[in-house]
């Protein structure tokens, strides 16, 4: 049977080489961090989610080491039969007083609080109404639900509106958003978003993952932001990106919620509980985010200071609020064409290009971490401008 199944797989797989749309992998030869090894090569990193530069985090790694001493290596459980420790509580808690919410439930990714957040919650007579440039895996969740599904144009709140008027009839309506898009890097206008939810009587949620951490005068996310306290209901997010970058999701919200998802989400019900390191390193990092407001500062300086001089030298970067920054370059080919440049130059940032972003919209996403330092991102614009008067990006 195997051999005609292989040559089907044979010839999508050349389909997605020529369409160029392969991916290669390429090894990192060390920890994740501003300068790691490439093949060989020292680059610097600027395209990872480590927004506040804890992935290799001296206090992170001993906090996970402790733990396993204190708890152990696995739970080999899901978390209602044996597989909560008091710690996983203790970490659930700290998320709270994070982001000032009732309860949090903790999953093995954000990809599975997202893919069990819906179906416990809501039924065919409800709907749900989502931005067209959600997460994968909110509209994996969405799909894994009866409700009936809308969908608005990016953040276009006039579309939201039309959506939520075409939404009447359902007996419960959700709104659910990224925090941060990110291609754009853009906040979703949350304060709008509550107005919306108020007026046509719906529920709100918002996925934090590249925006907790991030946005807000201290980093608490899109409800800082835009004080949005107490009118979004549910809040996603990751402990794979500012969060210390090692694995691990959570949703957080209203005690009601959370206590349904704790009895029939089924990312949970039948998924193991996340390991005691990954535990005491998640505490250890809400701990350093609580003591001040230093590494979140330096994140907020660290993308003022590159926007500046990147406009200063000429660069279309799309507004942001967020530590993402898209720089325009609008054609396919020559969005990879730079960033193969600027990785000779030892800058290591993605190129991209139709279908990710739409026709015409090609670009260079750079992301900044509290990890780089001033000389990292003088480095960084230096060779933007070197390959950008090669290439004839800058006139
Ligand atoms: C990265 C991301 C996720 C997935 O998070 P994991 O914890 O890595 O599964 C979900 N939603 C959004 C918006 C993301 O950016």
């Amino acid at each position: 049977m195997y051999g005609k199944f292989k040559e089907h797989l044979q010839n999508e797989l050349n389909a997605i080489k020529e369409a160029g749309l392969y991916k290669n992998e390429r090894l990192i030869e060390g920890p994740q961090q501003a300068a790691i090894q490439v093949a060989g090569k020292e680059v610097l990193n600027f395209c990872a989610n480590n927004y506040l530069g804890l992935s290799n985090n001296p206090r992170l790694i001993k906090a996970a080491k402790d733990m396993m001493d204190r708890r152990g290596y696995g739970m080999s459980s899901v978390r209602f039969i044996c597989g909560t420790q008091d710690t996983h509580k203790e970490l659930e808690a700290a998320i709270s007083r994070f982001f000032k919410t009732e309860d949090t439930i903790l999953y093995a990714a954000c990809f599975d609080a997202n893919g069990g957040v819906f179906e416990p919650l809501l039924t065919a007579d409800d709907a749900i109404i989502s931005d067209a440039l959600n997460h994968a895996s909110i509209i994996d969740g969405v799909r894994l639900c009866k409700a009936k599904r809308y969908r608005y144009a990016n953040a276009d709140m006039e579309d939201l509106e039309k959506q939520l008027q075409a939404a009447q009839e359902q007996r419960f309506r959700i709104i659910v958003t990224d925090g941060v898009f990110s291609m754009d890097g853009n906040v979703a206008p949350m304060d709008k978003i509550c107005d919306l939810a108020e007026k046509y009587n719906a529920l709100v949620m918002v996925d934090e993952s590249h925006s907790a951490g991030v946005v807000g005068a201290t980093g608490r996310g899109v409800s800082e932001f835009y004080n949005t306290y107490g009118r979004v209901d549910i809040y996603t997010g990751t402990l794979g990106k500012a969060f210390g970058g090692a694995v691990g999701g959570f949703t957080t919200g209203r005690k009601e919620i959370i206590d349904m998802l704790r009895q029939r989400s089924r990312p949970y019900l039948f998924s193991n509980s996340i390991p005691p390191s990954v535990v005491g390193a998640a505490i250890e990092t809400f701990r350093i985010l609580d003591e001040s407001n230093e590494i979140h500062d330096k994140l907020v300086a660290n993308v003022e200071y590159f926007r500046t001089k990147m406009m200063e030298a000429g660069f279309d970067i799309k507004p942001t609020q967020s530590a993402i920054c898209a720089v325009m370059l609008y054609d396919a080919p020559l969005s990879q064409k730079y960033a193969a440049a600027l990785q000779e130059e030892g800058i290591y940032v993605t190129g991209f290009y139709y279908p990710v972003v739409p026709q015409g919209q090609a670009r260079i996403r750079v992301q900044i971490s509290a990890g780089h330092e001033r000389e990292h991102l003088d480095k960084c614009i230096a060779a933007f401008i070197k390959v950008g008067n090669e290439l004839g990006v800058l006139k």
